[in-house]
């Protein structure tokens, strides 16, 4: 018996579909949301979302948002979600560098600019991380 999965992002429907399993990941750590679950809303920080579905995994890399679980469906409203296949890596890899050139630029760290960088690294590095395990084959583990 499946449960239902929603990731929407803030400009598009990223993912629906019935699924074995949802592990996101929540701001006290990654939660794994089964059929049946008890209800629960919790935001979720930036990091990799999996659902596994007909024996296979994917995955996905959520900038942060919010999860709402009902019994037979989990909602998970994302700043931003890119599937692991949708990933511009060389999108990733250009934001990454405009974030450590920002980073080494000597703004005070507790400046909007040193912070907005930060954020911006973290994002870049965790659709990298996605895209280069979706080439190298699922996983059990996660992490960003
Ligand atoms: P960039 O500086 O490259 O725009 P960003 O981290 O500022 O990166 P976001 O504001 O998080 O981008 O996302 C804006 C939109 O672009 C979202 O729809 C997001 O899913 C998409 N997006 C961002 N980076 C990538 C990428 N490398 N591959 C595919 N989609 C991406």
């Amino acid at each position: 018996m499946p449960i239902r999965a929603e990731i929407v992002s803030q400009d598009r429907s990223v993912f629906e579909g019935d699924v074995d399993i949802v592990v996101a990941p929540g701001a006290d750590g990654e939660m794994g949301i089964l059929p049946h679950h008890a209800p629960l809303l919790t935001t979720l920080k930036p990091g990799v979302l999996r659902v596994r579905h007909s024996g296979r995994e994917e995955l996905f890399a959520i900038s942060g948002g919010v999860m709402e679980v009902r019994p037979d469906i989990v909602t998970v409203l994302a700043d931003a979600a890119e599937r692991a296949d949708e990933i511009d890596i060389s999108r990733a890899e250009e934001a990454r560098r405009r974030a450590e050139v920002s980073l080494q630029a000597g703004l005070p760290h507790d400046s909007e600019a040193y912070l907005a960088a930060e954020a911006a690294l973290r994002r870049s590095n965790l659709r990298l991380n996605v895209a280069r395990r979706r080439r190298d084959g699922p996983r059990i583990t996660s992490g960003e």
